[in-house]
C-alpha cells in the first residue's frame, strides 16, 4: 500500500496485536462497559474498534511524514508494528525547529482524533442512537488520548523526546549533546517500565500486562541507544566523501568467467562477496555471492558470470563526491554490503559498509568523533 509515495509496511506483529485488541475488546472491555449486546455484536464492535485504532496509528505516523516531506525530508516508508509505527526517513531534520514541528504533528493528530471521536461519542450519547457505536467511539477517545500522552513522554525515541531534543538542540546548537540527554531520559524511562512490569507481574501475577510493559521497555531502550549511536556516527562522518574512503584497487572479474572459477579463484581467494564485472575493459555489472547461491552447484561449471550478474543499469552506484553518511544510509536501507563508485561511466573504486564502519571506529579511537 502506498500513500503519497510513502510505502506502508505492516509488520507481522501487527496482526497479533490486531487480534489481541479484538479479543480483549470483545471479551473484556465491551461486555463490561456496554452490557446490552450479544457476543457476536461484541466481536463485531471489537473488529471495528481495532480497525479504527489501526487507522488512528497510521494517521499519527502520516502526520509526522507529511510535515517531514514539507520540510524537504524524504520519507521512504512507514512500518506499522506491535507498539505503533515508525517512519523510515532518508535524512535527519536540518534544525531543531524542523524537528519540533515534525515530532509535534503526531501527538497533535492523536489529540485531534480523540476530540473527533469524543464529538461522535457525545452526539450518540445525547441522541441515544446506536449505543454500540457510542461504545466504540468512547474506546477510541481513550486509545487516542493514550497514544498522544504516551508519545509525549520526553524520552528519545518517543515524540516527546524528539520535541525536547529539538528545544535543547536549538538552545545549545549541539545536536549530539541534545540527543545524548534525551537518550538518557529515554533509557531511564525504559528501565522504569521494565522494573514496573516485573513488579506488576510479581504482585498481581498478571503475566500479560507485566510482559507487555517489559517488552515496550526493552524496545524503547534499544531504540534510545541506537538513535544516539546513529547521531554520533553521523557526526563522525560529517563531510567525509566517498572518494576519501573507497578502495581503488578493485578485483574485477571477466564476464565469461565460469561460476565455478568465480567461486574458487575470486570469492575463496579474495574473500569478497561482490565483484564488478568487465567485458573488454568496460564495466558492465556486478556479481555477488547471493547470485552464485541462486545457481545449483552442479551447474557452476556450465554457467558464466554474465548469466547471473546484475547488469549495470540495475546496480545502484555512488559518485566519488557523495557523502559517506548518505551512502551508508542507502546501503543499510536497501540491505546491500557494498557499492561501486563510478565517474563518467568508469569504475574508479568500491565502498563497503565495513569500510565506513572501520573509519568510524578509527575516528572514535582517536577521539575525533
Ligand atoms: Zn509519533
Amino acid at each position: 500500500m502506498r500513500i503519497r509515495g510513502i510505502q506502508i509496511i505492516i509488520d507481522y506483529s501487527w496482526f497479533i496485536i490486531f487480534f489481541l485488541v479484538i479479543y480483549s475488546m470483545a471479551e473484556g472491555y465491551f461486555p463490561e462497559t456496554h452490557q446490552q449486546s450479544t457476543t457476536i455484536q461484541y466481536w463485531l464492535m471489537g473488529f471495528v474498534a481495532a480497525t479504527l485504532l489501526f487507522a488512528s496509528v497510521l494517521l499519527h505516523e502520516l502526520a509526522h511524514s507529511f510535515v517531514a516531506i514539507k520540510q524537504g525530508i524524504l520519507v521512504n516508508s512507514i512500518r506499522l508494528f506491535i507498539f505503533g509505527g515508525v517512519a523510515q526517513v532518508s535524512s535527519e531534520p536540518k534544525s531543531g525547529r524542523n524537528e519540533f514541528l515534525i515530532a509535534l504533528a503526531g501527538p497533535a493528530t492523536s489529540m485531534a482524533l480523540a476530540f473527533f471521536f469524543g464529538g461522535i461519542y457525545f452526539f450518540l450519547l445525547l441522541t441515544g442512537m446506536f449505543p454500540s457505536a457510542a461504545a466504540v467511539a468512547g474506546y477510541l477517545v481513550t486509545a487516542n488520548l493514550m497514544l498522544a500522552l504516551f508519545n509525549m513522554i520526553p524520552g528519545f525515541p518517543l515524540d516527546g523526546g524528539r520535541i525536547l531534543r529539538a528545544i535543547l538542540w536549538d538552545r545549545w546548537n549541539d545536536m549530539a549533546r541534545a540527543t545524548k540527554v534525551v537518550s538518557q531520559i529515554g533509557n531511564g524511562f525504559a528501565l522504569f517500565l521494565i522494573i514496573f512490569g516485573v513488579l506488576q507481574f510479581l504482585i498481581t501475577q498478571s503475566l500479560i500486562s507485566g510482559l507487555w510493559l517489559i517488552f515496550i521497555g526493552l524496545f524503547l531502550k534499544q531504540s534510545a541507544t541506537g538513535s544516539y549511536q546513529a547521531v554520533v556516527l553521523r557526526q563522525a562522518l560529517a563531510g567525509v566523501q566517498i572518494r576519501q574512503i573507497m578502495t581503488e584497487n578493485v578485483v574485477t572479474v571477466d564476464w565469461l568467467t565460469s561460476v565455478d572459477e568465480l567461486v574458487h579463484d575470486y570469492i575463496y581467494k579474495h574473500q569478497f562477496t561482490t565483484f564488478p564485472v568487465f567485458n573488454l575493459g568496460e564495466f558492465i555489472g556486478m556479481v555477488s555471492l547471493e547470485e552464485v547461491k541462486s545457481v545449483s552447484k552442479e551447474l557452476w561449471g556450465f554457467k558464466q558470470v554474465r548469466d547471473i550478474m546484475t547488469p549495470i543499469e540495475s546496480v545502484p552506484c555512488l559518485k566519488p563526491t557523495d557523502d559517506a553518511t548518505e551512502a551508508l544510509a542507502r546501503m543499510v536501507s536497501s540491505d546491500i554490503g557494498c557499492m561501486p563508485v563510478r565517474e563518467e561511466g568508469r569504475l574508479i573504486g568500491i565502498v563497503s559498509r565495513r569500510d565506513i564502519m572501520n573509519l568510524f571506529r578509527i575516528k572514535s579511537d582517536l577521539g575525533a568523533a
